[in-house]
């Protein structure tokens, strides 16, 4: 199996599973991703972050990853990246690993949550990103 992030492989032990909207509610994914496409996103003119954002190209990597219903494996490099329990991250990857093994289990297993993200979180991430490319630290209006 692969990291759904970067693509490396997972194993069992140490395969996180989260939610597409555990994924793409967290603006430091959004850099990750504008980072590892660097080259496509410049030669569409967009050269860094804020221009990702500006001229739209978060709109659109956002609508095709939030529609994702399944959820995402993630390893154990990538799981820093994201704001959740990572034991209860590990723990929903162990079940959904032992679900897929075993005949008497009718569904794979899906954590809590599994399924797109709500449209309208777009919105605050979108706001969120901004403030990740501005530098969070830094108050932008400071006199
Ligand atoms: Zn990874």
């Amino acid at each position: 199996m692969k990291c759904d992030i970067c693509n490396k492989d997972v194993f069992r032990e140490n395969a996180h599973l989260l939610t597409t909207t555990e994924v793409v509610s967290q603006p430091e994914y959004w850099k990750l991703y504008y980072e590892s496409n660097v080259r496509h996103f410049a030669s569409l003119g967009s050269h860094s972050f804020g221009e990702f954002i500006l001229k739209n190209f978060l709109t659109q990597s956002w609508f095709q990853m939030s529609g994702q219903e399944s959820p995402w494996l993630v390893c154990p490099d990538c799981i820093s990246l994201f704001e959740v329990d990572h034991s209860k991250t590990r723990n929903y990857a162990v079940k959904c690993w032992e679900s897929k093994q075993w005949w008497r289990f009718k569904k794979t297993f899906l954590p809590p949550g599994s399924g797109s993200a709500d449209g309208f979180l777009g919105l605050i991430v979108a706001s969120n990103c901004t403030q990740l490319a501005l530098g969070k630290d830094k108050p932008v209006l400071q006199q």
